[in-house]
């Protein structure tokens, strides 16, 4: 069915039901929204889920929670949620995150402009309008001049390609898609796969649910560091608050847009002796202390990094009981060459009775029975199966969206081999999609508001210049696409994180080509070139009148 109807704006020559679609309702898309609205332009948000929040409204898995500090995760625009707004942990749980995104979403009256349950099946660029039409999942069809991703970088879940589940009688979860209902864990026999950042704080929670038996099955051992997350008193949260002035433009400077930026102090500077205890310090404190805010030669440099994964080796030995148990445990990868997960308690969840972690490794999981699993060294019975297994990140969401650009031209393809855009924001042959959270564009490697925010101000302000002057289309100078993604591919070529195997180079897709899928250059530098081109009237865009 099409709908057509609403308004045609004046000063358009395009008969199209909207001006602007926007796909995603998660951290982007709202703040999107809101800046779209502003221009006074047609723009209606699609959302797959059945609320919005994106990350914080699927990954509803037991221990969901930040990994950045509350206060430095929430939007820096939304003033008057700023100055009511109280968080109650340093690290916000997600029901916390779900109550912010939709508080945001009533307070700037965005419902109305927002189809939830509506995921978006394909959208086709029509060469002859310079329109998109894109269609729902029900078949529903609707065009607009411009098209905005904000579809998330770990959005589409990843599942373990082992054959058989279908033929499983148990209860079955993924952390991405996990249900609005209690899930009752005691007294059942749990099997977890997956312990990246989602694994990590899914395990510990569930071990402490008096179940019969937990068993982990773990194919990379992962560096987790302490989160140290504590509830916020009242007087806490008032010089949080007034400290925001300073808060928001600091983060803008950090490499990452955490609140802990790395320390230019190398660790060459130092005895050992002074060594140790600097790093005792950054171990004491909450969360990326111990990652961005270490000297940054740990980050550069494979000896130093070596010296560091000693440091957290101990600390593991320390606090898990069997040292065969704490062998697995320790990654045989440098530190922070996959993303860190950071944890309350994860270690000792392995000392308890009940829990079993099995390597994959040594006890490859060969398929799903009715009852649970069978490995190799023999069957598993389990009343749920959860999957930690993470997602297709970064073309995931995007790629399962038919996109049709020019000449038929297919964005699943033209990314087979790995992806190509300018700034992760337009992709030649795709004109009038804009995107927001894909490859190649700053996110991934950061702090996700943070790294969101300038670039929807950046997108909002281009919509606006598409519209004011009439551009029938808009697309990337290909030399300037060409470019970006040498240089993205440089930047990441020459840092510790390529030598791993990781999502970051679609590592965990099985038959994935190996490509670097985010931007590890700094925060503040992307922005500023952004914001430097559109200053100079957009000479790295193509613009047709
Ligand atoms: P992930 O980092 O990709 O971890 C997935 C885990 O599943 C890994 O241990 C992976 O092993 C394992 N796995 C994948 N396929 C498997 C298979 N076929 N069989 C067995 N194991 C398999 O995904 P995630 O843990 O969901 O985290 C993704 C991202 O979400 C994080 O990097 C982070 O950005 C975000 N996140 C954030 C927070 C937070 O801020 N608090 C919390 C959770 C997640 P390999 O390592 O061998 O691939």
């Amino acid at each position: 069915m099409t709908q057509t109807g609403a308004e045609h704006v004046e000063g358009t020559a395009r008969h199209t039901d909207f001006d602007v679609i926007l796909i995603g309702a998660g951290l982007t898309g709202i703040y999107q929204l809101i800046k779209l609205r502003e221009t006074g332009l047609r723009v209606r948000c699609f959302e797959g889920g059945g609320g919005v929040g994106g990350t914080w409204y699927w990954n509803r898995y037991p221990g969901a929670r930040l990994d950045s500090e509350s206060y430095t995760y929430q939007y820096s625009f939304a003033e008057e949620m700023l100055a009511e707004w109280d968080w109650t942990q340093e690290f916000a749980g997600q029901p916390e995150l779900e109550t912010y995104f939709n508080r945001v979403v009533d307070q700037y009256d965005l419902r109305k402009d927002i189809q939830l349950n509506t995921p978006i099946d394909s959208m086709t660029f029509d060469e002859q309008s310079n329109n998109w039409t894109v269609t729902t999942r029900g078949g529903e069809q609707f065009t607009s001049h411009l098209v905005v991703t904000a579809t998330g970088i770990l959005s589409a879940p990843l599942y373990p390609d082992t054959p058989g589940l279908e033929n499983y009688q148990g209860e079955v979860y993924h952390t991405a898609t996990w249900p609005d209902t209690e899930v009752e864990f005691a007294g059942k026999k749990v099997i977890i796969f997956g312990t990246g950042a989602t694994g990590v704080q899914l395990i510990t929670e569930v071990a402490k649910q008096d179940v019969e038996k937990l068993t982990i099955f773990q194919r990379t051992a992962n560096w987790a560091i302490p989160l140290r997350n504590h509830d916020l008193s009242a007087d806490e949260m008032s010089n949080i608050r007034a400290g925001y002035q300073e808060l928001f433009p600091w983060l803008r400077t950090t490499f990452s847009g955490f609140v802990h930026n790395w320390d230019p102090t190398p660790t060459t500077a130092y005895t050992p002796e002074e060594l140790l205890a600097r790093y005792e310090l950054a171990w004491s404190r909450p969360g990326f202390a111990k990652w961005t805010g270490l000297p940054l030669d740990v980050g550069t440099d494979p000896e130093v990094n070596q010296g560091w994964c000693d440091f957290v080796a101990g600390k593991i030995r320390e606090r898990v009981t069997d040292p065969k148990v704490a062998d697995m445990l320790i990654p045989d990868h440098l530190y922070g060459t996959k993303r860190v997960p950071c944890e309350s308690g994860y270690y000792e969840s392995f000392n308890q009775d009940n829990v079993e972690l099995i390597s994959l490794q040594e006890n490859p999981v060969l398929e799903y029975t009715a009852t649970g699993v069978r490995t190799a060294q023999g069957d598993i019975d389990a009343d749920m199966i959860c999957f930690a297994t993470g997602f297709y990140a970064f073309t995931g969401a995007l790629d399962r969206i038919d996109i049709t650009g020019q000449g038929g031209r297919k964005l699943k393809d033209e990314w087979e081999d790995g992806p190509v855009t300018f700034m992760g924001v337009q992709v030649d042959g795709f004109p009038n999609l804009l995107i927001n959270g894909g490859p190649h564009g700053k996110g991934g490697h950061g702090n996700s508001t943070r790294c969101s925010e300038p670039v929807v101000e950046w997108t909002a302000d281009l919509v606006k210049y598409i519209f004011d002057n009439n551009i029938a289309r808009v697309e990337p100078d290909p030399e300037a696409q060409r470019r970006w993604t040498d240089h993205v591919y440089e930047v990441a070529n020459g840092t510790l994180m390529s030598r791993t195997k990781s999502f970051f180079f679609g590592d965990n897709v099985p038959g994935k080509k190996r490509a670097y899928l985010a931007y590890v250059g700094a925060l503040p530098a992307f922005v500023n070139d952004l914001q430097a081109m559109a200053a100079d009237g957009y000479p790295d865009l193509i613009f047709t009148k």
